[in-house]
């Protein structure tokens, strides 16, 4: 690694050699995150509602030996969406094309996928609210009757073909579910909303991950460090890793409680899980509009930050745990909001 350069610090050199050069440590590195993602039911920790639910519609499919009614997954990022689609394709024994609302910008690039798509196969399409309305159409006659409309030539000789695909599944993700045309929801038979983990399921995927690491993550860190991801796997795993990195810097291949309060302090991590941005969203509210009510444009413009992130990112997990009201009127700082901040100062 370039960091043996000799024309670097002996001191900083000497604390960080001895692990890049430890094939001990080799299996630690960020190209098993791909592991990270369960592929069957059970390996995928809480959400039990919707497991449940979609294990009984997978077993009816099988049995039916057809192909899975359209699903659509709705709710945060980074609480498994992605994952479940793949976890659906796998339990199906069918294969799985994943694709994304912006990237498909025209009708024909939809077309030519759905033209594609093997027998009773699973399109995922990601962030399925950005998809371009007139693309979106497509979709009607696909779902509905498994066919594709293609306008032929142009002008006034121009006509629609109707073509056969073959049978299969549309699962849809997104983080706003409103943003969907009524068209497009109407079309998915099972519609599930994945909510935040507990402490618990956050507790079993870390411990999982840190496996699939050849780490080892103690019981305790582990709860610590569930409870401080806002209810969501993909801020559990990168926890995780930034903690992971103390751990190996330190040459270890324990992830202790300690070493994570340490990794979290470093990262401005505060008790409850929330970040910088949380504590600066909150503090805004309270400091420049009295603890609101304040709309969502003039705080996404004082915050600098994009309306959007904040909607979707932010927002969510602090109108969840009470640390923010969502009204009419605006977003206003709850009496849990005011007491948090005047803990952590
Ligand atoms: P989304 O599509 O909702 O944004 P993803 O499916 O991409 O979320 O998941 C984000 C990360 O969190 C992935 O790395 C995945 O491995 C992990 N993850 C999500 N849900 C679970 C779960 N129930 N069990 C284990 N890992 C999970």
């Amino acid at each position: 690694m370039d960091m043996v350069d000799k024309g670097d610090g002996e001191e900083k050199l000497e604390s960080v050699r001895p692990m890049e050069l430890d094939p001990e440590f080799r299996d630690t590195v960020d190209h098993k995150t791909i592991g990270l993602r369960p592929t069957c039911f059970d390996d995928y920790p809480g959400q039990h509602r919707v497991k449940e639910n979609l294990r009984i519609y997978v077993k009816a499919a099988l049995i039916r030996q057809d192909s899975l009614d359209h699903v659509l997954l709705h709710g945060p990022p980074g609480l498994g969406k992605t994952t479940l689609a793949r976890i659906l394709a796998q339990e199906l024994e069918v294969p799985f094309v994943q694709t994304s609302g912006p990237s498909i910008e025209r009708q024909g690039d939809l077309a030519g996928i759905l033209a594609g798509i093997e027998n009773r196969g699973i399109l995922f399409i990601d962030e399925i609210h950005r998809l371009p309305r007139i693309v979106e159409e497509v979709l009607y006659s696909a779902m509905e009757d498994f066919s594709v409309d293609i306008l032929i030539g142009q002008g006034p000789t121009a006509r629609t073909v109707s073509m056969p695909i073959n049978s299969f599944t549309l699962v849809g993700a997104t983080t706003r579910v409103a943003s969907l045309s009524r068209p497009l929801i109407g079309r998915f038979g099972i519609q599930e909303r994945l909510e935040f983990y507990d402490e618990e399921s956050l507790a079993k995927i870390l411990l999982r991950s840190s496996a699939v690491w050849g780490m080892e993550l103690d019981e305790l860190g582990a709860r610590e460090l569930g409870r401080r991801s806002r209810g969501t796997p993909r801020i559990a795993n990168r926890l995780l890793r930034r903690s992971r990195d103390f751990a190996i810097f330190e040459g270890t291949k324990t992830i202790s409680a300690d070493v994570i309060t340490r990794a979290l302090s470093c990262l401005d991590i505060d008790k409850k899980g929330l970040d910088h941005m949380d504590r600066k969203i909150l503090t805004t509210i309270r400091d420049r509009y009295s603890g609101g009510p304040v709309g969502i444009d003039t705080l996404a413009a004082t915050l600098g930050e994009e309306k959007m992130t904040i909607e979707e990112v932010y927002e969510p997990f602090l109108v969840h745990h009470g640390f923010l009201i969502r009204g009419p009127r605006g977003r206003e700082l709850s009496q849990l909001g005011f007491n948090h901040l005047t803990q952590v100062g």
